[in-house]
């Protein structure tokens, strides 16, 4: 069986899932209904739905869940366009560099929204990130749970009919739904795509020193009280021709500061994070066979930026590139032998890609792209509990 897409590269191993026929993956199929979509009428589709939502003397018409990514300000910046008056909810994944709290802090005060940031006890969450690593080798789900689940809780504890993300991932990445479909956030969604079928259960189970009392809005709401009250949860990326590194190349002129990272030539996403190109990456690669940059390849190999040829050689570049995980083992109050430990027992195949100074070597991405990547900056000071952003 084929394992990897002859057009984009894709792995059939792709945690959403992947399907290919006569020489193509489900996410380049799905990709081309971008050119035939008449996206002017999905936006008036768009403003008939979105006038369910809008009442009279309703302070906010939506929750926008952000964490101060490039694709935040593009997706606010299109809300506010709609109409919409939002509120800007983050979650502290207490990953933050430098970069990444003027980001968001930026996000705020340049489109002048309220907003609040949600600070979970770092106890607790230091011990589900523990728990996240030994059980599914992986950084993030606990934040992950977060973030998918509080801003439904406060849409709903607030009397806020709606909620409004960016891009569905699992539209754009693998194809699994059409465009049309129009799929919307629902507590399965959240399970199967967000959270790799890993829920807080799933994720407690034995072994976390964690009480159920602290975990509330790491979990969904109910969802029958979420039907009573009428919460929904839109993607506008169903609504507008999703592109991001053009999207997120634009918002540089909103004061978004791209960071380069060493293990991909996009300088957007996920900027600002101390881990996401680091350990997480090397996670993925560990979990699923392939590292964050064969999503970035994929996805230009589809916009007709990069060829299949330089989309390869970009693959094989990153894939070696070295990076820096002490500093997150530090975080975690691991001992130096802790981290011995489970660099020989955990990452055992992977050490060749462990270095403590990470060197940035870049190569040709060819024209069409060079045109969206200029320069990112580097970040001062990493994991920033709590950030000012001054
Ligand atoms: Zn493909």
């Amino acid at each position: 069986m084929q394992q990897n897409c002859p057009k984009c590269n894709y792995p059939i191993t792709h945690p959403f899932g992947l399907m290919i026929t006569d020489g193509e993956c489900s996410g380049c199929v799905t990709h081309k209904e971008k050119d035939s979509i008449d996206w002017a009428r999905k936006r008036e589709s768009l403003s008939l739905e979105l006038l369910k939502f809008k009442k009279k003397g309703q302070k906010y018409d939506c929750v926008v869940p952000v964490v101060g990514d490039a694709e935040d300000y593009f997706t606010l910046s299109k809300v506010l366009e709609l109409g919409l008056s939002p509120l800007v909810v983050c979650v502290n994944d207490y990953f933050k560099n430098d970069i990444g709290w003027k980001n968001l802090h930026q996000l705020i005060t340049y489109f002048d929204v309220d907003s609040f940031t949600f600070n979970p006890d770092i106890r607790v969450y230091k011990e589900l990130v523990r728990t996240s690593l030994r059980k599914f080798d992986h950084i993030m789900l606990p934040f992950l749970q977060l973030h998918t689940s509080f801003p439904v809780h406060v849409a709903h504890e607030r009397n806020i009919p709606l909620i409004i993300w960016g891009q569905n991932q699992s539209v754009e990445q693998v194809g699994k739904f059409s465009h049309n479909d129009v799929a919307q956030m629902s507590k399965w969604y959240r399970k199967e795509h967000d959270l790799f079928n890993v829920d807080t259960d799933k994720l407690i189970g034995n072994g976390a020193q964690v009480d159920l009392r602290h975990l509330n809005y790491y979990q969904y709401p109910n969802i029958s009280a979420l039907d009573r009250r009428g919460v929904k949860g839109l993607y506008l990326s169903n609504y507008y021709r999703w592109d991001p590194i053009a999207q997120n190349n634009s918002v540089v002129s909103f004061g978004f500061q791209p960071q380069s990272n060493n293990s991909s030539f996009d300088i957007y996403e996920r900027a600002g994070s101390s881990v996401y190109y680091q350990l997480h990456d090397l996670l993925k690669y560990k979990r699923v066979g392939y590292r964050k940059v064969t999503d970035h390849v994929a996805r230009e190999i589809r916009h007709g930026r990069l060829t299949t040829e330089i989309g390869h050689k970009l693959i094989n570049h990153y894939t070696k590139s070295k990076v820096n995980i002490k500093p997150f083992f530090d975080w975690l109050d691991v001992s130096d032998s802790g981290y011995e430990w489970f660099k020989l027992h955990r990452l055992a195949g992977l050490d060749h890609l462990i270095c403590e100074s990470e060197t940035n070597e870049k190569i040709d991405i060819g024209e069409p792209l060079k045109k969206f990547i200029g320069k990112g900056l580097d970040a001062q000071s990493n994991f920033v509990i709590f950030g000012k952003g001054i």
